[in-house]
């Protein structure tokens, strides 16, 4: 069904205030999949104030996770919220940042397009912001437009004045504000403040923007008085005052946003209509996460282990795989540079499975290799995803092979390079390429990529008996064919290869029960509904392990 009548789609833009870090990716998401479920379309899009082009080249610990999109663009992690909610595949245009804006603005003026004129920021950066919130649509119902960072930060001012813009050329029918707040709890006089919602709704109203709708974010229920008064004070009607409470697992979200008739307003606010919401597949997700059957230990052997938003898509993908068991998957997060002493066999002892992921640069990455040969050795279910796998790479060519001086030259010139730089591939029937000494911004395989499965192996099993398969990528250096034959003699099989058979995408132990390295972010594929099968089946293998110990 779509509702859409002429005009074009409804664009709801949905900003936060009071702090950051409440969760509007995750309401943004939410959002989209009621809709969703009352039979609308919808497409989400995040605008960032930042002024780098993208993510790409920021550290986790500053921005979390980079989302990789299918075509390639390194976007904010909120995008993954969006597709595993939505299950919509993202796309560069989703995901905008100031330094994006500022770049087509500067190219513009120096091609001479601005005939002449001042370049200002009103009009000019604001009228891209708007033809960039409103390009490269279908035929969406909604467009749920989530601006980045807290109302009252100066990065954000054109993004706020462009949409108090759309309001104005768009009108009410085809706009709607939607402003996402804190209600804190102050224990000692024992009550709720809604002080905060009203100074951040003031904000915006500096702005010439009137929130439509306002998600209040809160540890316990709202009393109708508190709701009341938010209503009167922030020019809102009070069934549009919506609570957002917060929940035991965060898939439960869109059914408490229905209850609290969040998608009602939305509705109501635009004058449509529609049949109820079918959120089954969400109800039986929630009650999934909430009764399992068992536990099973994992270790996570990285580089970011206090930041769990720096590995977002693969808790969530490893979340996936314990729903498809029917388990709850324990993390236990191990510093790679803490096993480097020797010590991994000690610390790593007990857990049912170990999962090396990505990961950039030389700190930490011997301890990423013990665990890798602690897996081998003592025959623990392993999961090495892009660096996760260079490094086991590098482990089984020590240890299988004798070449002490294996590496990877990420980390300098080495003896026997089995990682190393690949400067020319195809992808399609286009040649890309890279320099070893080009940009850090954006010179890497990016994007969606193919590989084709050996028949008999562990990983086509995996999949199911599939052949060829599509995976995300994002990493700069590949695994060295001159070491094929030799590893593959030794028992580490490549099976998985591009389609030209250039590049190598997958390998695994044959002489072990579930060892696995993957040059690609699969984690970024996985969906509550369609957990990915790799997490599927190493979840299943770390479950058999865990009998066994
Ligand atoms: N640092 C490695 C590379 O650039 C791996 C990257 C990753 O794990 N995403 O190839």
């Amino acid at each position: 069904m779509s509702e859409r009548a002429s005009g074009g789609p409804r664009f709801i833009f949905i900003t936060g205030g009071v702090a950051s870090s409440l969760g509007k990716g995750l309401a943004s998401a939410a959002l989209g999949a009621v809709l969703q479920a009352r039979g609308f379309s919808v497409r989400i899009r995040k605008f960032d104030p930042y002024l780098n082009v993208d993510p790409g080249t920021m550290s986790p610990y500053q921005h979390g996770e980079v989302y990789v999109t299918d075509d390639g663009a390194e976007t904010d992690l909120d995008l993954g919220h969006y597709e595993r909610y939505t299950d919509i595949v993202a796309r560069r245009s989703d995901s905008v940042s100031t330094g994006q804006i500022y770049s087509e603005v500067l190219r513009r003026e120096r091609a001479g397009e601005y005939l002449g004129a001042t370049v200002q920021v009103i009009p000019h950066v604001t009228d891209l912001i708007k033809e960039y919130m409103a390009r490269d649509l279908g035929d969406e119902d909604f467009v749920l437009v989530e601006i980045g960072g807290t109302v009252g930060d100066i990065e954000s001012l054109p993004f706020l004045e462009a949409i108090r813009q759309m309001r104005l050329e768009r009108g009410p029918e085809r706009t709607m504000f939607c402003h996402l707040t804190l209600v804190p709890y102050i224990p000692s006089a024992g009550e709720l403040k809604t002080k905060p919602t009203q100074h951040s709704v003031r904000e915006l109203q500096n702005l010439g923007i009137q929130a439509d709708i306002l998600l209040c974010r809160c540890d316990r229920e709202i009393p109708a008085d508190a709701r009341r008064k938010m209503a009167l004070f922030c020019n809102i009607r009070q069934e549009r005052v919506i609570p957002a409470l917060d929940v035991d697992t965060t898939y439960a979200t869109p059914l408490t946003y229905h209850a609290a008739g969040f998608d009602d307003q939305v509705l109501s606010f635009f004058g449509m209509e529609s049949l109820e919401p079918d959120l089954a597949k969400w109800r039986e997700i929630a009650e999934r996460v909430r009764a399992p059957e068992g536990n099973v230990r994992i270790a996570v052997v990285g580089k970011y282990t206090v930041l769990p938003d720096a590995y977002k898509s693969l808790i969530e993908a490893l979340a996936h795989g314990g729903i498809a068991n029917q388990v709850k998957v324990e993390l236990e997060w191990i510093a790679s540079e803490e096993v480097e002493d020797g010590t991994a066999a000690e610390t790593l002892a007990g857990v049912a499975g170990i999962l090396v992921p990505g990961g950039f640069g030389e700190r930490g990455s011997e301890g990423k290799i013990a665990a890798a040969r602690y897996a081998r050795l003592q025959k623990v279910p392993y999961f090495g995803i892009c660096f996760g796998m260079q490094m086991a790479v590098v482990e089984a060519a020590r240890g299988l092979l004798g070449l002490d001086g294996a590496s990877s030259s990420e980390f300098g010139p080495c003896e026997d390079p089995v990682v190393g730089l690949l400067t020319e591939w195809t992808h399609g029937n286009k040649v890309e390429q890279r320099k070893a000494n080009g940009d850090m911004g954006g010179t890497m395989r990016l994007g969606a990529y193919e590989a084709v499965l050996a028949e008999g192996s562990l990983v086509a099993d995996v999949y199911g008996g599939r052949r060829n398969i599509q995976e995300r990528h994002r990493h700069r250096y590949e695994v060295n064919m001159a070491y094929r034959r030799r590893l593959e003699a030794a028992g580490l099989r490549f099976s998985g290869v591009s389609p030209d058979g250039q590049l190598p995408e997958i390998v695994e132990l044959v002489d072990h029960p579930w060892y696995i390295g993957v040059q690609f972010h699969p984690e970024l594929k996985s969906r509550p509904m369609d957990p990915h099968p790799l997490f599927t089946e190493f979840v299943a293998a770390a479950v058999k392990q865990s009998r066994l110990v």
